[in-house]
């Protein structure tokens, strides 16, 4: 079974995803986290972010490996565990002009179905349930408004140590919602058959609860 989980930036899709793996027993993948390594690569190694041919060969040359810990997903890129550095505020400002390009998704898109071939998987991004995943046996559009996103991503850096202005966040939300919806390659929309689900005001555990609820509706 597969549960696609998709949506705009600070929706809540990877603390709600984790919690529906973990409710399932489950695996899990951030297929965000895999754009986010490609793009720390390529600032470390100077490859333009608007150069397709270059940024899809990085891709091929450096597979990222997900490694489940007692503490999450480890990201690992050879060799080199990147989880934290993927979080960092320059490669966020990046990755959605990294992820846009057509042969960087098609490197992408391979690898995550390659890795989900066999099991159960929740997956979170933006093009699970209308791309990688069409026939998806759970899919779930997470939304919320600008400011609540904006506040839940501004409270995660301020618990991580980062001293970040809530209007800067609020900002790199909009621009990337734009980014990541007016692409021509696999843009985020909702897809066929996706249940939409508006996470303002709501709490992880009760959204946690009704996706795995329909994920356990399909199986009985
Ligand atoms: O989910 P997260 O915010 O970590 O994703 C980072 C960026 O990666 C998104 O803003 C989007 O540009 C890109 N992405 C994507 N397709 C996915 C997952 C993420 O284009 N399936």
């Amino acid at each position: 079974m597969i549960v696609a989980i998709d949506g705009p930036a600070g929706a809540g899709k990877s603390t709600v995803a984790r919690g529906v793996a973990r409710a399932l027993g489950i695996g899990y993948l951030d297929t965000g986290a895999m754009y986010r390594a490609l793009t720390l690569v390529a600032l470390r190694s100077g490859v333009p972010c608007d150069d397709d041919a270059a940024l899809a060969r990085l891709a091929r040359e450096h597979p990222v490996h997900l490694e489940q810990g007692p503490a999450g997903v480890r990201v690992i890129i050879r060799g080199d565990d990147v989880t934290a550095a993927i979080r960092e505020t320059e490669v966020t400002a990046s990755v959605s002009e990294v992820a846009a390009h057509p042969g960087v998704r098609l490197e992408m898109v391979a690898r995550q179905r390659d890795l989900m071939a066999q099991g159960d998987w929740v997956c979170d991004g933006r093009d699970i349930g209308s791309v990688v995943f069409p026939g998806a046996e759970v899919k779930v559009f997470l939304t919320a408004s600008v400011s609540e996103r904006a506040r839940r991503r501004h409270a995660e850096l301020v618990a991580a140590g980062e001293t970040v202005d809530l209007r800067a966040i609020r900002d790199g939300v909009e621009r990337r919602d734009h980014a990541d919806s007016s692409r021509a390659a696999s843009p985020l929309v909702v897809a066929d058959g996706a249940a939409v689900l508006d996470t303002t005001g709501l709490g992880v555990d009760e959204v946690v609860a009704r996706i795995a609820g329909m994920a356990r509706d399909v199986t009985s």
